[in-house]
């Protein structure tokens, strides 16, 4: 009974030293902005998504984040032409091509800065959609405000913990139209460089376990959950399995892409997608999200991290697809 106490107590004391570091009031603060009304659920090529864009470069220079090597801003550009994906100079040879970007900082490591490890969401969403009642605006609260959140809170979390590895924060664009943003990105660093990817999708809700856990797509398929498991050790949060492999979800986020190239690229989630009838819908509010429960899990993927970001742990490369 006594161990049982102490224990108790330990865990608590985490979680009380966890709450301070990733605060809800910031969670709360970045979404609300995210999925505010006047940027009219972020559709790609929309006015929408370009506001996203801009405060989301204000909030990685606020993080002092720097942009890649060898380019002077965050906006990664790219064009796409029908489903082809093009780079921006070439644009003007495509007729009909139209330009896009991602939004992408980094922290260099201190040790191993040839060595990537890559937090990732996508900033777009579905704009205005079919009205219901006098609301038409799907502002995507949860899918993906709720990761691109994520992504800005953790590089602030990575500034005030100097890495070893070098770390990049990507903000994808046109994920719900084809994934364009994430499949541009993932072809710009050698896959052998990038030691894995944590992309983060839709964790403003409960997930099908309770507070204080998520799952991780593909879990199987290499030891990178296991590993972010150890990182939490004496902590009550907990990294489930996919448990909707029939949804075939590792195929179908931004992670994608780096996976088949065979990097331990996993998307960390909460949704029941299975039921929950706010996705893609003009339901999906701040109001509806858990903004204690996000910092929470926030909190988990940056201790999570720790050991790969520090270079102690290097996941296990996944099998390329055939
Ligand atoms: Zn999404």
């Amino acid at each position: 009974m006594k161990l049982y106490v102490l224990g108790a107590c330990c865990m608590l004391a985490v979680s009380a030293t966890k709450a301070q570091t990733v605060p809800a009031a910031e969670v709360s603060r970045i979404i609300s902005v995210l999925a505010a009304d006047s940027l009219e659920g972020r559709g790609t090529y929309t006015p929408g998504i370009e506001k996203a864009s801009l405060f989301i470069e204000s909030e990685f220079r606020k993080a002092g984040l720097s942009p890649l090597p060898g380019v002077t801003d965050y906006r990664q550009a790219f064009a796409t032409a029908g489903r082809r994906i093009i780079p921006a100079d070439s644009a003007a040879f495509f007729p009909g091509a139209r330009t896009l970007h991602n939004v992408v900082g980094m922290i260099r490591g201190t040790g191993r800065p040839d060595e990537y490890v890559i937090f990732s969401g996508h900033y777009d969403h579905i704009g205005i959609i079919e009205s219901k009642g006098e609301d038409s605006i799907a502002n995507g609260a949860d899918d993906d405000a709720s990761g691109i959140t994520a992504v800005i809170l953790l590089a602030n979390y990575f500034r005030e913990h100097p890495p070893v590895r070098s770390v990049i924060f990507a903000a994808f664009t046109a994920e719900e139209i084809g994934g364009f943003g994430s499949r541009y990105f993932s072809r710009q660093l050698p896959a052998d460089s990038i030691v894995a990817m944590f992309n983060i999708e839709m964790i403003g809700k409960e997930s099908k376990f309770g507070r204080n856990s998520a799952f991780i797509t593909g879990f199987e398929r290499s030891d990178f959950g296991t590993i972010l498991q150890r990182n939490l050790e004496g902590s009550t949060f907990h990294f489930y399995p996919d448990p909707y492999p029939e949804q075939r979800l590792f195929y179908r986020s931004d992670n994608a892409t780096l996976a088949r190239l065979g990097v331990p690229a996993h998307t960390i989630s909460t949704t029941q997608i299975d039921k929950d009838q706010l996705y893609h819908s003009v339901d999906d509010e701040v109001e509806t999200l858990d903004m204690q429960n996000i910092a929470d899990i926030i909190q988990a993927i940056a201790v999570s991290a720790q050991s790969i970001v520090d270079g102690k742990d290097t996941p296990a490369r996944i099998a390329p697809e055939r």
